[in-house]
């Protein structure tokens, strides 16, 4: 079987999803979710000519000079809905937000009178239309604030809330169910007889799910059988699952359970990538149009073909870009790697005075977790690279963030 380029592999995954339908989400439960529609403002923002100092609303010819006094008509706190109008020859006290009276146009601060209650002095001359935030200013009642397709972060939040909708129609975050197979995993918790182990890809897989921002609704763990399978992709679709992921059961040997259970049929592909680790893969639409990734079973491994295929394809199907965050960085100790496929190497980032620097991580090894652990970063070598050396420019994803 003939070996793929890893970004022609995501590129057959991210082009056989597609965005899930938009709904209805309140305004407020929107983080991370991407707009289907732009958001238009209801209302003008903002909404009412206000103060934007504590101080004194006045007509700027009635403060001609320094040590004008003008007798005080009563205070606007904010939150006033009165409509106050303010007589020529007298001042309003008033606070930042607080509507301005009619008839005014500045707002002399504070600091700049005696703060007087029944009468105010001010310390010089009054001009006209300071410290007032106009109606619309920011904002005018019609206008597109967000644009389709923003994944709304806390910064979209303000405008979205103010521009006057209790919902918005978004991008649901995909519900995603985990699966591992494997005769000798056990949950963790439980008695381990010699050969057994526990099942460490589940809960991973659903940690690197809902770190990358996705919604995790099943977890399941099936047996070497192709029945198992069956039964377990069953219960997966039954909770509401919008994609599948499942470890194991996809090389060469026997006991590979998604290939019993898929293999030969036409729903699921079986995949090698130009990649190490996370060479056999697996991949189809099941059912209607159910996404189901069949990842290798080696920690990881499944860890690596999450973040480098399955994250990509999940982030379509939110809306969201399909591009992993790589950054550059330069190489302080080297390494050795074998050519003719792409490594994607376990590093541990750090920051010197020329950028981000990076040195390998823990042992090669697919199986060795307590190295994964240390590392906090992937770097991609090139598959024609048999050697890393101090110096090289590389680019590395974090593993901290969304991969994205
Ligand atoms: P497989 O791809 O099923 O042949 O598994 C490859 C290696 O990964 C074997 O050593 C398995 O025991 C191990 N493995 C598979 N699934 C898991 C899992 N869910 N948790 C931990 N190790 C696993
Ligand atoms: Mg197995």
């Amino acid at each position: 079987m003939e070996l793929l380029a890893p970004s022609d592999y995501s590129a057959r995954l991210t082009e056989a999803v597609a965005a899930l339908p938009a709904v209805d989400v309140a305004v407020t439960d929107c983080l991370g979710l991407v707009l289907a529609e732009p958001v238009i403002a209801r209302a003008s923002l903002p909404g009412f000519d206000n103060s934007a100092m504590d101080g004194y609303a006045v007509r700027a010819q009635d403060v001609p000079d320094a040590g004008t006094v003008l007798p005080v008509a009563g205070v606007v706190p904010a939150g006033d809905t009165r409509r106050n109008r303010l007589e020529p020859g007298t001042a309003w006290q008033i606070m930042t937000g607080a509507p301005v009276p009619d008839g005014a146009d500045t707002v002399v601060q504070v600091e700049l009178t005696d703060g007087g209650t029944d009468e105010v002095r001010f310390e010089r001359a009054a001009e006209p239309g300071v410290s007032i935030r106009r109606a619309g200013e920011d904002v005018s009642a019609g206008d597109e604030v967000l644009a389709a397709g923003t994944r709304i972060a806390a910064r979209h939040v303000p405008v979205l809330v103010a521009a006057g909708s209790a919902t918005v129609r978004v991008i649901p975050r995909p519900k995603v169910a985990v699966i591992s197979t494997g005769d000798e995993l056990r949950s963790v918790g439980d008695e381990l007889a010699y050969g057994q182990i526990i099942d460490t890809n589940a809960p991973m897989l659903a940690a690197l799910a809902r770190q990358a921002g996705f919604e995790v609704v099943h977890i399941g763990r099936s047996g070497d059988t192709a029945e198992a399978v069956l039964a377990a992709v069953e219960q997966a679709s039954d909770a509401g699952a919008d994609a599948i992921i499942t470890t194991g059961g996809v090389s060469a040997g026997a006991f590979e359970p998604l290939k019993a259970a898929f293999e030969g049929g036409s729903e699921i592909t079986f995949s090698k990538v130009a990649m190490q680790p996370g060479k056999p893969q697996g991949f189809g639409i099941i059912g209607d149009r159910m996404p189901l990734f069949a990842l290798p079973g080696n920690p990881v491994s499944s860890l690596v073909s999450f973040v480098m295929f399955v994250a990509p394809a999940l982030r379509t199907m939110a809306g969201r870009t399909t591009d992993i965050a790589w950054l550059s960085a330069r190489v302080t100790k080297g390494w050795r790697t074998s050519p003719g496929r792409a490594q994607i190497a376990r590093v541990r980032l750090s920051q010197n005075d020329h950028g981000l620097g990076v040195a390998p991580s823990g042992g090669p090894g697919s199986h060795l977790m307590g190295g994964l652990a240390h590392a906090d970063a992937l770097a991609w070598i090139d598959a024609s690279a048999d050697e890393v050396t101090a110096g090289d420019e590389v680019r590395v994803v974090s593993l901290e963030g969304e991969f994205a």
